[in-house]
């Protein structure tokens, strides 16, 4: 096999996958050893998939939460595991972008 990216030579290795900057396991891949470019089998892409699948449902999924009023505010609470992933703190100051009627975008820093 060459690297469809450059035609390098690739070579086998254990690779750390990461999402979002979260690992996902280290799977083995195929390296191109001129880009770096990392190639998986099928059968390895589902297990990333199903690993995907599980952090997002048991750590970062969507979670559901409740609108408080707080003075003339609304107020979220955000969840504690999406908090410490995306590193936020109590008195931070974020920017609440609306993007349609139906979503609201945090931008922190
Ligand atoms: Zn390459």
């Amino acid at each position: 096999m060459k690297c469809i990216i450059c035609i390098g030579g690739v070579h086998e290795k254990v690779v750390e996958y990461k999402e979002f900057g979260v690992s996902l396991g280290k799977f083995p891949a195929k390296v191109c050893v001129s880009c770096g470019e990392e190639f998986f089998e099928s059968e390895t892409v589902d297990k990333i998939q199903a690993k995907s699948k599980e952090k997002w449902l048991f750590g970062l999924a969507a979670k559901r939460t409740k609108v408080a009023l707080v003075g003339n505010s609304l107020a979220v609470r955000i969840p504690k595991e999406i908090a410490e992933f995306v590193g936020l703190h109590k008195e931070e100051e974020i920017r609440v972008v609306p993007r349609s009627q139906h979503e609201i975008v945090l931008e922190i820093g």
